[in-house]
């Protein structure tokens, strides 16, 4: 019988087959969220399945579960990480879909305690200021889940200490988007240290992309995510 959140399921799934073949995980790493429309006052999303392989990753895979974890559709564990995309979702009306990778440049900051400063204007424009590295949380529990959120702040991204990284977006193609954009900052951040400078952009700059980013985030925010 199809399920009235195939297409979501769907979404997920291709998501999250997406992100292995970007090399962003290996092995059962990360995993994908989408909010669902509430149902009977319950917040509800349908998120990857606990330690299963993406490569093959079906809709049938996919675990709808509400906002305490509970159950609703699907015969597999949902995600270890389940209380991270709640505690996004609870924490930010804007976010639709969320992304959790162990990607390698942005792991290397989560490694190192290095904030990403605003350094590259596509990322102050489409992902925030400055992209925080969390407090240290262990794996799938609810202090990691609210270290992230508070490195999260209303950004799109945030690293998640000795872990990988979180990103969001209004649509699953925009949390991997900030995903790829991130990734790929982190490793020209990286070289740029290497070569033993790294230009500031000048704060009056920043503070503009800045406002670019909360007015784009208004904008997206207002329209139907799907
Ligand atoms: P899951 O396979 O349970 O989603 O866990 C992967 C992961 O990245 C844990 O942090
Ligand atoms: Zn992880």
């Amino acid at each position: 019988m199809k399920s009235k959140w195939q297409e979501h399921k769907q979404s997920v799934a291709e998501t999250a087959r997406k992100m292995a073949e970007l090399g962003l995980v290996v092995g059962t790493a990360g995993n994908v969220s989408v909010r669902l429309d509430p149902e009977d006052g319950r917040d509800l999303m349908a998120v990857t399945p606990s330690d299963t392989p993406y490569e093959n990753l079906t809709h049938n895979d996919v675990v709808v579960t509400d906002f305490e974890i509970e159950p609703v559709e699907g015969s597999l564990l949902p995600s270890s990480e389940s209380l991270l995309h709640t505690g996004i979702y609870q924490g930010r009306p804007d976010v639709h879909a969320v992304v959790h990778t162990h990607s390698v440049y942005s792991s290397v900051l989560a490694v190192s305690g290095i904030n990403l400063p605003p350094v590259i204007d596509e990322v102050v424009i489409y992902v925030g200021g400055e992209i925080k590295v969390s407090k240290y949380g262990f794996p799938g529990t609810p202090e990691l889940a609210r270290n992230v959120c508070e490195a999260l702040g209303d950004n799109k991204a945030a690293f998640i200490a000795n872990h990988g990284a979180v990103t969001v977006g209004s649509t699953l193609e925009e949390a991997l988007s900030v995903c790829l954009l991130v990734e790929r900052a982190c490793q020209i951040y990286i070289m740029a240290r290497s070569l033993g400078q790294v230009v500031p952009i000048a704060p009056e700059f920043v503070s503009a992309q800045t406002a670019i980013y909360r007015l784009k985030n208004l904008h997206d925010g207002a329209g139907d995510p799907w």
